[in-house]
């Protein structure tokens, strides 16, 4: 990795597998972008933005919000150069392989670094959303979140597992400890 550009990253993980304490911290360190789709459409709807609103409607009932509309809102912010350069962390998105292919297609000849797996057993990650109070965090979203993470998600890590840039972290350490074997990930991912 040249001192010009930081690691172009997504983050994947179950809800409440601590995506996006994570991203933050990654973004934060790399002085880059943290993409959350999740936070976009929360940021929209609160401003009573359309796409926003429409999205809420599909969050709240913990069901995906349709490829077409999440993958608009994400090939927007990468057609603003300063949102992803040097590097970005997107958490979040991709989510289904349909968006998986958009985001190839999004980045050209400028693939993903590296994909991190943040892995938590799902009894854990449901008392994280149980106890957090969002308001999407209803004991039927949570369900039907879970069960779309397994059917249109988890395939993802193999999708990217066959391309050489998977790596798995246990994620039940704590938030310092999470983040140093992310920053480990990232430096040996760049070592070669
Ligand atoms: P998050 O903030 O990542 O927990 O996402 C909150 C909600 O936003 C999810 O439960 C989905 O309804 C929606 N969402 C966020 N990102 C995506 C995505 N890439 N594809 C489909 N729905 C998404």
């Amino acid at each position: 990795m040249s001192a010009q550009r930081g690691p172009r990253m997504v983050l994947l993980g179950k809800q409440g597998s601590g995506k996006g304490t994570q991203g933050e911290r990654l973004a934060e360190h790399f002085s880059m972008q943290h993409l959350s789709t999740g936070q976009m459409f929360r940021d929209s709807a609160s401003a009573g933005v359309k796409v926003g609103l429409e999205a809420k409607a599909f969050m709240d009932r913990g069901e995906l919000v349709p490829d077409d509309l999440v993958v608009a809102v994400v090939a927007e912010r990468f057609q603003n150069p300063r949102e992803v350069t040097p590097g970005f962390v997107l958490d979040g998105f991709p989510r289904t392989e349909q968006q998986a292919l958009e985001l190839d297609r999004i980045l050209g000849q400028h693939p993903i670094d590296i994909v991190i797996d943040l892995d938590v057993p799902t009894d854990v990650v449901v008392e994280r959303m149980r106890s957090r109070g969002r308001e999407d965090d209803t004991e039927e979203s949570i369900r039907r979140r879970l069960e779309l993470y397994e059917t249109e998600t988890k395939p993802l890590v193999d999708f990217y597992r066959q391309r050489s840039v998977l790596v798995t972290i246990d994620g039940l350490g704590t938030e310092d400890e999470v983040h140093a074997a992310m920053l480990d990930a990232v430096a040996h991912r760049f070592s070669d």
